[in-house]
């Protein structure tokens, strides 16, 4: 076998579903978890499993790691940093920027390499089509490990500021973390009013596809914000933000949680303030590009 040998650290659905993707691609893996337990599928399927951190560094030149945030791989690898030098540390748990470009500078201090990624697929699509993975870090540490990590996904590599693939995982996790809470809140509004959820939720879903219709690619949106344009008259912050409040008021008479409809009314209100009611709603991003 002439596939690179990989260590993954973290067998949560991710890394579980990381290594057996390595593995059925022929990629010699070993395994660790803080919870034994959770390797035994994997071991059961031919993974070697690590006995302890410091096994797990050992079995591969190229570790990657899958856990619930940067701390864990402190916690992991922190008492075992003498055996770091010349390893490829390839983080794909989530966390900030900031905390990737500081783990970037402690991986070094160690002689190790460190590559950021962000998966931006749930674990049953890890391996599969239509699965990618931002990556960033040393571009030739990355080259030289792609081929491995293409088969967790479609690597899209961003650029060598470690920081990169934790802001772009961030941003994507913003828009998604946001819709999502946004499904359940206005579900939660039919259904106080003693609607069925099934007669409200696959609307909802046309509602949430019909935005790239309205936005289109992407690419004159971004031309216009980076520009401060708000051009059309057609979607005013005006109008928008009336019916803002009107969302607001109604979540309110429901009685059901109105942290997100109070948040985006807000961002009409400032925008108004600021004396941009009359431009298109895309108007706000001045708002909350400001932080203010
Ligand atoms: P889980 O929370 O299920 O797994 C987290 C892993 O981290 C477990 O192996 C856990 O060990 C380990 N861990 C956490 N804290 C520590 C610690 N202090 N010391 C040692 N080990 C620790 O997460 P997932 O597998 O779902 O996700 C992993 C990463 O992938 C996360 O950063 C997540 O945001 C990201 N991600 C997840 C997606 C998903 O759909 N699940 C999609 C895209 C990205 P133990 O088993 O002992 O608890």
């Amino acid at each position: 076998n002439d596939l690179a040998p990989v260590t993954v650290i973290g067998l949560g659905p991710m890394g579980r579903a990381m290594a057996a993707a390595l593995m059925r691609a022929g990629h010699p893996v070993t395994v660790w978890n803080r919870t034994p337990g959770r390797a035994d599928g994997l071991v059961a399927q031919g993974a070697t499993r690590a006995a302890s951190p410091a096994a797990a560094v050992a079995g591969s030149d190229l570790i990657v790691l899958s856990l619930t945030d940067y701390p864990a791989m402190h916690d992991i690898l922190g008492p075992v940093v003498g055996l770091l030098a010349g390893k490829v540390l390839v983080n794909l748990s989530s966390d900030t920027p900031d905390a990737s470009r500081q783990a970037a500078e402690w991986a070094g201090k160690h002689g190790a390499a460190f590559v950021t990624g962000g998966v931006m697929v749930p674990a049953p699509a890890v391996g599969g089509p239509g699965a990618y993975v931002f990556y960033s870090g040393p571009q030739d540490v990355f080259a030289l490990h792609e081929p491995a990590l293409k088969v967790i996904g479609e690597p899209k590599y961003l650029g060598a500021d470690p920081g990169l693939a934790q802001l772009f995982y961030q941003a994507h996790l913003d828009v998604f973390l946001t819709a999502l809470s946004s499904l359940l809140h206005a579900t939660a509004l039919v259904t106080a009013a003693g609607v069925p959820a099934a007669e409200f939720l696959p609307g909802a879903l046309d509602t949430l596809t019909g935005i790239p219709a309205m936005i289109g690619d992407g690419l004159e949106l971004a031309r216009e914000l980076e520009a401060g344009e708000h051009p059309g008259d057609l979607s005013t912050a005006l109008m928008m933000g009336a019916t803002a409040d009107h969302i607001l008021r109604t979540s309110t008479q429901a009685g059901v949680d109105i942290e997100l409809p109070t948040a985006v009314k807000s961002h009409y209100d400032r925008t108004i303030a600021a004396g941009h009611g009359t431009k298109n709603w895309t108007a706000l991003y001045e708002v909350i590009k400001a932080g203010r």
